[in-house]
């Protein structure tokens, strides 16, 4: 769904003087790299924005140029001529934020997920972007919007996280010619690389060890999944920013079509995050019956319940879509396209 052009979008972020720039709860790369992103470039423009987001900053993204531009939401709510929203499936992820604006002319949507039902004023939805990043390049580039080395390096950020390092099946040429693109700004790759990738807590490796002892298979090994449940969080220090990602240890075992992570939250909801290796299961799909959404390939959802309970009712789900497929010799070969 894509109801508005980039030069519609392009208008609002000239004519209009006072932002703010919102993303989803428990953000990713993608986030909080396309958030700073728009917003430096509006900067430039002389704008006045505010970035906000439920979480704040997270402390492993703390390094990415002008960082301290992201802040919590406060608790007395502004007010705003446009807000806009990115990477951000359905508006109540967008959390506390929300509130905190108190008013908009207009709110803008713009989004890759395919389960976005095109909430707001001016919605751009691009299924086929493998990050928000992605389209946030292009309508700056499209629109003439600056763009320099600090932008360029959140973008990159956003990218290479939401595309595992330019592997998931939707990176395509496209992407690598913005990658180039956003290099030529002068960036340092194998510092940023770094930055992203080689800079975790040790207590990150904790946790996957302590999940490596609690995973599970099912469905003759095309099922993966570990659980994280509060005690455990607590008892290792770790923060929720410290799992993402982890779920790609399951994900890389030959024969698993569909990785889970179960993590048990404080509302005493279940966080479910999953993955699939192939198109004959699609994940949001699923999620979306527990009342979450996402991409085909990668969704999620907040399901009420204690940590086993929904663990059974998840895993039978997603166990009988698979042996649905029948042949298991035959389904469990990931690699198809
Ligand atoms: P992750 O597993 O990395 O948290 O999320 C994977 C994808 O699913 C992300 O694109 C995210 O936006 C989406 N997602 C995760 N959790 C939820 C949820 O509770 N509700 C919805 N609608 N989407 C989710
Ligand atoms: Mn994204």
């Amino acid at each position: 769904m894509t109801a508005a052009t980039f030069e519609e979008i392009g208008r609002v972020l000239r004519n209009e003087r006072r932002f703010a720039i919102l993303s989803h709860v428990r953000p990713d790369g993608d986030a909080l790299g396309s958030q700073l992103a728009l917003a430096l470039s509006l900067q430039k423009l002389g704008k006045e924005v505010r970035v906000w987001n439920e979480d704040g900053m997270l402390e492993k993204y703390s390094f990415l140029p002008r960082a301290e531009l992201l802040t919590k939401p406060p608790a007395v709510p502004e007010e705003f001529d446009a807000a806009v929203a990115l990477d951000t499936a359905i508006q109540n992820r967008l959390g506390t934020t929300r509130a905190a604006v108190r008013s908009a002319k207009i709110w803008i949507n713009i989004d890759h997920h395919s389960s976005n039902p095109g909430y707001g004023d001016l919605v751009h939805i691009d299924t086929s972007a493998p990050a928000t990043a992605e389209i946030i390049f292009r309508l700056i580039r499209s629109q003439g919007l600056p763009l320099d080395r600090d932008i360029a390096t959140n973008l990159y950020a956003a990218i290479s996280t939401d595309t595992g390092s330019f592997q998931y099946p939707k990176t395509s040429a496209r992407t690598f010619e913005i990658a180039a693109e956003l290099i030529r700004t002068g960036l340092d790759v194998g510092r940023l690389s770094q930055q992203l990738y080689e800079n975790y807590p040790r207590r990150r490796l904790e946790l996957l060890r302590e999940l490596l002892g609690v995973m599970r298979f099912c469905a003759d090994g095309r099922v993966a999944s570990f659980s994280l449940s509060l005690q455990t969080a607590s008892r290792l220090g770790v923060l929720p920013e410290d799992n993402e990602g982890l779920i790609d240890h399951l994900r890389a075992v030959r024969g698993v079509m569909v990785a889970i992570f179960f993590e048990e939250l404080p509302d005493g909801k279940i966080r479910v995050s999953m993955r699939s290796k192939t198109d004959a299961i699609d994940v949001c799909a699923i999620c979306q019956k527990f009342g979450g959404g996402g991409h085909k390939l990668a969704a999620g959802a907040r399901v009420p319940g204690a940590l086993a309970e929904v663990e059974q009712l998840v895993l039978q789900e997603v166990c009988e879509r698979i042996e649905a497929l029948g042949n298991p010799a035959t389904a469990a070969r990931c690699l198809t396209a």
